[in-house]
């Protein structure tokens, strides 16, 4: 498969694709970010790497995170997970507080706002010291010790993060959230400012591709039937109220961020990582999920 010869029909076809979306702006420290970034990095099972653009341009990950929490509280906690938190797509928006009150605080599934919040109290609750041990794991997986948190932006987030306060308390208030809520949303928007590249991305999500195992090693980080699980949620709950859209489009599972990155794979061939910050009404990068589209399009590959 001549993936670079398709990347680059993808960066000439999005050049001259005008976007409609506005980058994020509900976290101020997200809205200074230059809306013409775009990059994208395709890591492939073989080893093999493609890129274009800003491929090394780190950006605040948010959202995409929540698959790295809940691998590792999956991990740690094991199928009494599901008692706190459901694994149905949510059809509703990320931050939604409507469906909470009639399904008693039990959010419909981790990539939601209230989902990753009940992980984030999970892996307080287990990890000695939950911040670095993320980090630990990111890099780890990643295969890259340049990765940080972006102090700026977790601040940025806890300074205007209302719903998110409002969705921590109505949880507590209904025995779903065991720590201090202040706590645990300092933990969660540490996890959502992760500043990485497209590179870094695709690689860290390379594992999932690739039945578990890191690549460089081929050490066994979770088992099959977990990988089968986690991807199982990307496909059906990665993209909030647009999942259906995005499965529909690019066939395959992927999470999105509101700092305009996508990353998605395709299990057993690769795992791919595209930024763009503008977002469409749904919170997704607009130009994010028509690359992957292409790129689903002109292999003719995707998992259906
Ligand atoms: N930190 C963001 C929030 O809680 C994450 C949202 C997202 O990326 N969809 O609102």
């Amino acid at each position: 498969m001549d993936y670079q010869g398709i990347l680059n029909i993808i960066e000439k076809q999005l050049e001259y694709t005008k976007t409609k979306g506005n980058v994020a702006n509900y976290i101020p420290e997200l809205a200074k970010v230059n809306p013409n970034h775009l990059g994208m990095f395709l890591k492939c099972t073989n080893g093999d790497e493609f890129y274009f653009g800003d491929y090394q341009v780190n950006f605040s990950i948010q959202s995409i995170s929540k698959v790295y929490t809940l691998a590792l509280a999956k991990e740690i906690i094991g199928d009494d997970l599901w008692k706190r938190v459901g694994v149905e797509p949510s059809g509703n928006p990320f931050n939604s507080l409507t469906q909470l009150e009639s399904e008693n605080g039990i959010p419909r599934n981790p990539f939601i706002n209230a989902g990753s919040i009940v992980i984030a109290d999970c892996l307080l609750s287990t990890l000695e010291n939950p911040k670095a041990d993320l980090l630990r794991f990111v890099r780890k997986i990643a295969d890259d010790n340049q990765i940080e948190y972006d102090n700026k932006v977790a601040f940025s987030e806890k300074k205007h993060g209302y719903r998110n306060v409002a969705l921590i308390n109505y949880m507590k208030s209904l025995d779903n959230i065991d720590n201090d809520p202040e706590d645990v949303l300092d933990f969660y928007y540490d996890q959502c400012s992760l500043s990485m590249n497209c590179k870094q991305l695709a690689k860290s999500f390379i594992l999932f591709a690739n039945e578990g195992k890191l690549l460089n090693n081929q050490d066994r980080v979770f088992n099959t039937q977990s990988v089968k699980r986690i991807n199982a949620i990307m496909q059906t709950c990665g993209f909030y109220d647009e999942a259906g859209e995005f499965s529909y489009r690019v066939g395959l599972p992927g999470k999105s961020g509101v700092g305009g990155g996508i990353v998605a794979l395709h299990p057993k061939h690769y795992s791919v990582a595209v930024w763009s910050p503008p977002l469409n009404k749904k919170g997704n990068s607009e130009l994010g999920m028509k690359a992957l589209e292409e790129l689903t399009s002109l292999t003719g590959l995707s998992i259906f």
